[in-house]
């Protein structure tokens, strides 16, 4: 543990590897904008060693952290009390330390659902959704998706039992008076219709891959987009940009997750505009 090592931080991001994180430089940029008296650093946890490395970094007056792979689901089992983001995405990647307690929050679905509306200029409204995956990013981005009044949401996935799970338990959200929403599950290859948005949730673009799906169902109304993000556009999005699609990269999804726990942290909310332009520039 390099807390206080690395000099004091309020804040920092916790993971393992965490080095490669772009979070501090974000987070710094924040501060500057939004003329923040904070400090956030890396900080590198043992696979081991996630919730004694948080007790210690909290015992030398640590305000928050936002948590990282592989540490999600020990967030969440870490705080003492959950947002309801956090409870539905069942994942934690923002932890405030208040008065002894461990406040749990999940800012990745709001991050990604901002990016969408706000930055790409989708609205969610009445469209007809494609998640593709059903791991810890795809359930994160469910309820805020759900939350956009969509007409209908599906969910593909490699192993379609994990998409079911899904379904089952965000039927409830469907289910609200004001928003009928159709919400259903299958694996990839039962997918044909034409949607207004696809989203890539699947860690199949790490490896390059492709989920095996029909290039009839991007029209060039469609935005496809893809969590992941780097300096070329992921394989998803070519397949799409090639059958007439619009696409996008997950990077702005990145900015603004952290936009947000700034804003839960420091009740400040601050501009993304500059700090994606910079990071697109670097990568
Ligand atoms: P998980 O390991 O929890 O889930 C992986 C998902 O991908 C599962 O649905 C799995 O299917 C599916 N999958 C894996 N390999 C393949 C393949 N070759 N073909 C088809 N499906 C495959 O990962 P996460 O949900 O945590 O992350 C998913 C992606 O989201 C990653 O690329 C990650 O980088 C990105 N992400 C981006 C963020 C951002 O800020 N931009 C934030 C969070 C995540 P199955 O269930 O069958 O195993």
């Amino acid at each position: 543990m390099s807390a206080a090592g690395a000099g004091f931080a309020a804040y920092v991001v916790i993971g393992n590897p965490i080095a490669h994180s772009k979070s501090p430089a974000i987070h710094a940029r924040f501060a500057a904008d939004t003329a923040q008296d904070m400090h956030y650093a890396h900080l590198l946890a043992p696979l081991d060693g996630f919730a004694a490395t948080v007790r210690e970094f909290v015992a030398q007056g640590g305000r928050g952290a936002n948590v990282t792979v592989p540490f999600k689901l020990e967030a969440y089992a870490l705080a003492s009390q959950l947002t309801s983001r956090a409870k539905a995405a069942g994942a934690v990647n923002t932890l405030t330390f208040e008065d002894g307690r461990i406040l749990g929050d999940n800012t990745d679905g709001i991050g990604l659902v901002s990016d969408i509306v706000r930055n790409a200029g989708f609205d969610l409204a009445h469209k007809k959704i494609l998640l593709l995956g059903a791991g810890g990013a795809a359930r994160g981005v469910i309820l805020p998706l759900l939350e956009g009044k969509p007409a209908q949401l599906v969910i593909a996935n490699r192993t379609v039992a994990k998409a079911e799970e899904l379904v089952q338990q965000f039927q409830p959200y469907c289910e609200q008076p004001g928003q009928p929403c159709i919400l259903g599950a299958c694996g990839f290859a039962d997918v044909s219709q034409q949607f207004d948005l696809v989203i890539n949730a699947t860690s199949a673009s790490l490896q390059a891959e492709l989920p095996p799906l029909a290039g009839s169902i991007f029209s060039p109304a469609t935005l496809a987009y893809d969590m992941m993000y780097g300096s070329q556009p992921t394989v998803f999005m070519q397949f799409a940009a090639a059958h007439g699609a619009q696409v996008r990269d997950g990077l702005g999804m990145l900015v603004e997750q952290a936009a947000e726990a700034f804003f839960v942290w420091r009740c400040v909310r601050p501009h993304t505009d500059a700090v994606f332009a910079a990071l697109r520039a670097a990568l």
